[in-house]
């Protein structure tokens, strides 16, 4: 069978997405493949489809037990024969399933990675004289410690490669930045890996972010218009998670609390509740969420600020998977960053800690940020979005452009007179004139030294922010955050390409976030 018509006799769909194509033909090729694909892009199906068509067992590895039943379930009733094999089950289930796979009756088992290499080696050594085909690896990014959901038990999947020569391995995840794609491609050893990165913009959702006053009655609010739908909150304390799921209760709202905290049966009952629609809103941790498939959730509020972009992205990509649209909202307060400035920091590690710093300041930033969101997140996953989204808080609010060729040249030419060496507060003061020791002592007689000094410091931040957002300007990968030109800034530095900068008098100023660094 081909995999069209696979496609058509196990899952009812006509049509490939995206990638899809390409990416099963790769592992039917026996090929390794990375695939980052946004939530609800249809990864599942990379895997699922070649498992149909090869002939012999995928082992599917997911972080996800409480998840790995809907999955099978679902296979099953597609005429697909899988199983699970995790701790959730009694022996005697567990030698039944044994049995299937002797007899090579199942074409998919699913396991947690901690099972595979556990305290002993018995199921390596089981799955070794079984047709092993293809080994999938969900939240592959679960393996690095830079990702922002890291898993040590992922880190023995290292010895897959050896465990399994030849056979494909597909890591599979929603979110990788470029330090992260790196670290899975080496830690899980692929061999002359495909990559497959499908567009991660979700065109369906509305980014907002409003500096947050009140959030309890901000909420109300936004609630109030949104009613009958479903939507989820995140909090970053477990205990915030009860008692504003209390509040809007008592505000006759419909809506539970999700943390890791709660025992598994509470878990169990209240994501049930949500998913079957009785509960209209989860108020949770980062806990929830990861693999739900709810596709008609229409809102994801952040109260508090997410530590980084990866984690913001994922969570707010679990509204509208139907590709209704959906909106997601942050509520933004400084204090929010210092206190999570103190949760970067890891003992004994100051390379992580330089590393989570830089993505909370990339967060920071984007929370900050005078300029089209849509194409911030995009720029952040490398990710060409040359126009506007139209569908942002920025891009909806009416603004006003002007020739900001000369203060673009200014900018850029002050980022390149102190070699590229540092960060925005720094090139502000610079561009000031300012009379700080380091700038004065080194700097004074550069050029461009002082020559916007009648440009207030908030507006230079905007400015620069706004040239990073259109790509005239960078911030280094590394922690230092230093601001260094890129391939567009010749054209504007030799006046051979004009620049439009938003003028300060946006009407929608008063709701803008505030500006400070
Ligand atoms: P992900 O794991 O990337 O978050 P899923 O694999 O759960 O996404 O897929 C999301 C939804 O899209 C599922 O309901 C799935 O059945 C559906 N889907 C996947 N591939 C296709 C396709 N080619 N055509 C239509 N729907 C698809």
């Amino acid at each position: 069978m081909n995999p069209l018509d696979a496609l058509q006799k196990y899952f009812g769909y006509s049509n490939f997405r995206h990638s899809q194509e390409a990416i099963i033909q790769h592992v039917l090729n026996k090929q390794d493949v990375m695939v980052l694909m946004p939530t609800g892009g249809g990864k599942s199906l990379c895997y699922q489809l070649p498992a149909v068509l090869l002939n012999g067992l995928t082992v599917v590895i997911s972080p996800l037990i409480a998840l790995m039943k809907d999955q099978v379930d679902s296979l099953n009733l597609s005429g697909i024969p899988a199983a699970f094999l995790n701790s959730s089950q009694s022996p005697e289930e567990q030698k039944d399933i044994a049995i299937h796979l002797k007899n090579n009756e199942l074409r998919l088992l699913y396991i947690a990675p901690e099972r595979l290499f556990g305290k002993d080696d018995r199921l390596i050594v089981f799955l070794k004289t079984l047709p092993v085909v293809q080994i999938a690896i969900d939240e592959a990014h679960c393996i690095s410690q830079w990702g922002h959901d890291f898993r040590p038990e992922y880190l023995m999947l290292a010895g897959l490669k050896k465990e399994f020569p030849g056979v494909p391995v597909i890591a599979l995840t929603a979110t990788a930045d470029k330090l992260t794609q790196k670290d899975i491609l080496e830690k899980l050893n692929l061999q002359k890996p495909a990559v497959f990165i499908s567009s991660f913009n979700r065109e369906n959702i509305t980014y907002r972010v409003n500096p947050k006053k009140n959030s309890f009655n901000q909420l109300i609010n936004f609630l109030e218009e949104r009613k009958d739908d479903s939507g989820i909150i995140y909090c970053l304390s477990r205990k915030s998670t009860e008692s504003l799921a209390e509040n809007l209760k008592e505000e006759g709202f419909s809506a539970e609390a999700y943390h890791a905290g709660l025992t598994n049966e509470t878990k169990a009952k209240n994501q049930e509740a949500f998913l079957r629609d009785e509960v209209k809103i989860m108020v949770a941790t980062i806990a929830f969420g990861m693999g739900i498939n709810k596709s008609n959730v229409r809102y994801v509020v952040h109260v508090d600020l997410p530590k980084n972009i990866e984690g913001y992205y994922q969570e707010t990509g679990r509204a509208g998977r139907d590709g209704l649209p959906s909106d997601a909202l942050l509520l933004y307060s400084p204090g929010d960053a210092m206190k999570l400035k103190g949760f970067a920091q890891v003992e004994n590690n100051p390379e992580q800690s330089a590393i989570m710093m830089k993505k909370l300041d990339d967060m920071v930033n984007y929370c900050q940020l005078h300029a089209c969101r849509r194409q911030y997140l995009m720029q952040y996953f490398d990710e060409n979005f040359p126009d506007n989204c139209g569908s942002c808080d920025f891009c909806l609010s009416e603004f006003v452009k002007f020739d900001g060729t000369l203060i673009a040249q200014k900018a850029l030419s002050a980022v390149a007179r102190v070699k590229e060496r540092f960060g925005v507060t720094y090139i502000v003061d610079f561009l000031r004139g300012s009379r700080s020791e380091k700038i004065w002592g080194e700097h004074k007689l550069l050029k461009t030294y002082g020559a916007g000094a009648d440009i207030s410091k908030a507006d230079w931040q905007r400015y620069l922010r706004e040239l990073i957002a259109m790509g005239y300007l960078r911030l280094s990968d590394d922690a230092y955050a230093s601001l260094k030109l890129t391939l567009k800034s010749d054209a504007v530095l030799k006046g051979l390409e004009k620049v439009e900068l938003i003028s300060s008098q946006t009407t929608d100023e008063k709701e803008a976030a505030p500006l400070d660094f």
